[in-house]
C-alpha cells in the first residue's frame, strides 16, 4: 500500500479532532495532499475515527475521481478538491463542528482577531460561507468564495468550520485556534466590552510568527 506515512498522520489528526471535541461522532473529515500534488489522501465516509485502518482511507485526484481505495470518500471531497485547486498553498485540510466556532456560524458573524493566537495562526478574521447543503458544490464553491487567496479558515453557515495549513498539523492548529478564540470572545462578552486587535498588529504578529521557536532548517 502506497503513502503509508500520511495515512498515519491523517489517521492520528482524526484521532486527535474526535478526542479533543471538535467532532461528535463520525463528523469532520481530514485530508492532505500527496505527491503527485493533484493526488490527495480523504477519511473515508462516516467511520469512526478510533477505529481508522490506513487501508480505510482514500486516494483522489483533484477531479474528483477515486484513484486507490475500497471505501466511499468523505462526503465532502467536493469541497477538498476545490480549496485544492484554489489554494496551492493548502497541504491538508481539517473540517470539524466544533461548538463554539459554531456559535459563530448560526449568527453568521466572523470570529474576530482576539488573541494573539489567533494573529499568530489565523493572521485575520475567520469569515462566514454562506449556507449551502453539506457535500454539494455549492457548499465548496461558496467555501472557497469566503476564503479567498489568504484566509486559513473558513465558517461554514450553521455547519461547521474549515481550517487549511501548509501540513496536517498547522491545519489542526488552525482549528484548535479558531475554536479557542471564538470560545474566549463569547466568554468575554459576559464581562463587558470585547476587545479586538488593531490590524497593525495582527499583521506584525502573523509576521513575527515565522520566527517563533527553534531556527527552522534550510532547504
Ligand atoms: P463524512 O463522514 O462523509 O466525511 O461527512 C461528515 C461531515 O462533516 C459532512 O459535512
Ligand atoms: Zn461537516
Amino acid at each position: 500500500m502506497h503513502y503509508q506515512g500520511e495515512r498515519q498522520q491523517v489517521i492520528r489528526i482524526g484521532k486527535e479532532i474526535y478526542q479533543q471535541g471538535l467532532v461528535a461522532g463520525t463528523w469532520g473529515n481530514v485530508s492532505c495532499r500527496l505527491k503527485p500534488d493533484h493526488y490527495f489522501l480523504i477519511t473515508p465516509s462516516g467511520m469512526p475515527y478510533e477505529s481508522l485502518q490506513p487501508e480505510d482511507l482514500v486516494v483522489m485526484d483533484l477531479e474528483g475521481n477515486i484513484v486507490d481505495g475500497e471505501r466511499k470518500p468523505s462526503s465532502e471531497y467536493r469541497l477538498h478538491v476545490r480549496i485544492y485547486k484554489e489554494r496551492p498553498d493548502a497541504g491538508a485540510i481539517v473540517h470539524v463542528h466544533s461548538p463554539w466556532a459554531l456559535a459563530y456560524a448560526v449568527a453568521y458573524q466572523p470570529i474576530p482577531v482576539l488573541l494573539e493566537e489567533s494573529a499568530q495562526v489565523l493572521g485575520g478574521p475567520v469569515p462566514v460561507a454562506r449556507y449551502a447543503h453539506a457535500g454539494t458544490d455549492e457548499l465548496a464553491a461558496a467555501a472557497c468564495e469566503a476564503l479567498g487567496k489568504e484566509s486559513k479558515a473558513v465558517l461554514l453557515a450553521n455547519h461547521g468550520l474549515v481550517g487549511l495549513g501548509k501540513n496536517l498539523e498547522e491545519a489542526l492548529l488552525v482549528c484548535i485556534i479558531a475554536e479557542k478564540t471564538a470560545r474566549i470572545g463569547l466568554t468575554a462578552r459576559l464581562l463587558g466590552t470585547v476587545n479586538s486587535l488593531s490590524p497593525e498588529d495582527v499583521q506584525y504578529l502573523h509576521q513575527s510568527f515565522r520566527d517563533y521557536g527553534q531556527p527552522k532548517p534550510k532547504n
